[in-house]
């Protein structure tokens, strides 16, 4: 299939764009799209066959539901069944935004889109590509991030057109993406608020509105709620170690396993804070990116899937990240790190 990529404006998008984006949707094509969050593949939420496209494109697991994107909360009534009071006050509060809900779906939502559960995820992006796209068409869009299953999350156009060039007819490309990680997943149906992915809205926002939140954190040999959160996702090819703790000791260990995967003849990445990248320099990794300032976890939350694209496309052998601190987007950047990890990761 031919992939034609468009540069729409972030901002303003040009309606006739739009417009052939929506063509595509309407005829069960899938379009990639920005988000706030990160790129999505979108597909009609309400066609099933639409929908099977993106798990074929993707590769994903059938297991593994997809998040549906709104553009107004009358277009959501349609898809919930019943709303709860913590709902609402999340619709209130956080959307447009990175925030989906779980709630019960009606039966105009696919059981495909929900691989089989009763519960749907369904979110309003604040992206004006993405709402204008949901918009144009006029009904909602089944979107999970718009990368090869297991890959780290596009946001960048460049990443789309990597991972779909042949497989789907249009890439909207609207630049780097704003927060750089997924939306946070929150069941809302009943009961204490959640969080079954952390992602772009904290912890600490959530609980400022809600009160008591809770963090699902199934144990080895549980099931986690969010079929997708026990998948190693969000790897790059290399070897990943994470190292986080005191920054000096954090350097230190770097440092050493630089030497060490070099002595192996290791190609050498490391992604790391602004704060520690003059260190890490004398020891000569083959990559050195900059995620941003230990104190800006957004602006680390926003390179992180670039770096680690990066150091697939530079073919590094051995990745060594920095951790950052806990808290905020700082759990959401950790939580992709850890997954990408998979049990190679060391706190000194
Ligand atoms: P993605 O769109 O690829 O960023 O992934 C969406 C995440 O939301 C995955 O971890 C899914 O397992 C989770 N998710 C989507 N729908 C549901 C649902 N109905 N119940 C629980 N988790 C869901
Ligand atoms: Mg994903």
């Amino acid at each position: 299939m031919l992939t034609k990529r468009s540069s729409i404006d972030r901002v303003r998008p040009e309606a006739e764009i739009l417009k052939e984006g929506a063509e595509w949707l309407k005829a069960g094509e899938l379009v990639a799209f920005p988000t706030e969050t990160v790129y999505g593949l979108g597909a009609n939420a309400l066609d099933a066959f639409a929908c099977a496209k993106i798990f074929e494109a993707k590769g994903r697991p059938q297991d593994n539901p997809l998040i549906v994107h709104v553009c107004n909360r009358s277009m959501a009534n349609r898809l919930v069944k019943d709303w709860t009071s913590a709902a609402d006050l999340c619709v209130q509060h956080f959307w447009p935004g990175p925030l989906t809900l779980i709630l019960p779906k009606t039966a105009l939502v696919p059981d495909i889109v929900t691989a089989g559960l009763e519960n749907v995820a369904i979110r309003m992006p604040s992206h004006p590509v993405a709402l204008g796209l949901i918009k144009e068409t006029g009904f909602p869009i089944a979107a999970p991030s718009a990368n090869l299953s297991g890959k780290p999350s596009p946001t960048r156009g460049s990443h789309v057109w990597r991972d779909m060039k042949g497989k789907i007819p249009l890439i909207l490309d609207a630049g780097a993406c704003e927060v750089g990680v997924e939306s946070t997943v929150l069941d809302v149906s009943g009961g204490v608020p959640t969080i079954l992915r952390p992602g772009g809205i904290t912890k600490e926002q959530l609980e400022e509105v809600l009160g008591e939140v809770r963090v699902d954190a199934p144990s080895e040999n549980q099931i986690p709620r969010a079929p997708g959160m026990k998948y190693r996702h969000y790897a790059p090819q290399g070897e990943l170690i994470l190292v986080s703790g005191l920054r000096e000791r954090v350097v230190q260990r770097m440092g050493q396993e630089i030497q060490k995967g070099h002595a192996r003849l290791k190609r050498v990445g490391v992604l790391c804070t602004f704060e520690s990248a003059s260190f890490l320099h004398n020891w000569t990794p083959d990559l050195l990116f900059v995620l941003g300032s230990k104190d800006r976890p957004q602006e680390v939350a926003s390179n992180l899937f670039e770096g680690l694209r990066l150091c697939d496309d530079r073919r590094m052998e051995l990745i060594l990240v920095e951790g950052i601190e806990e808290g905020g987007l700082g759990s959401a950047v950790m939580n992709r790190l850890e997954k990408a990890a998979g049990k190679r990761s060391q706190h000194i």
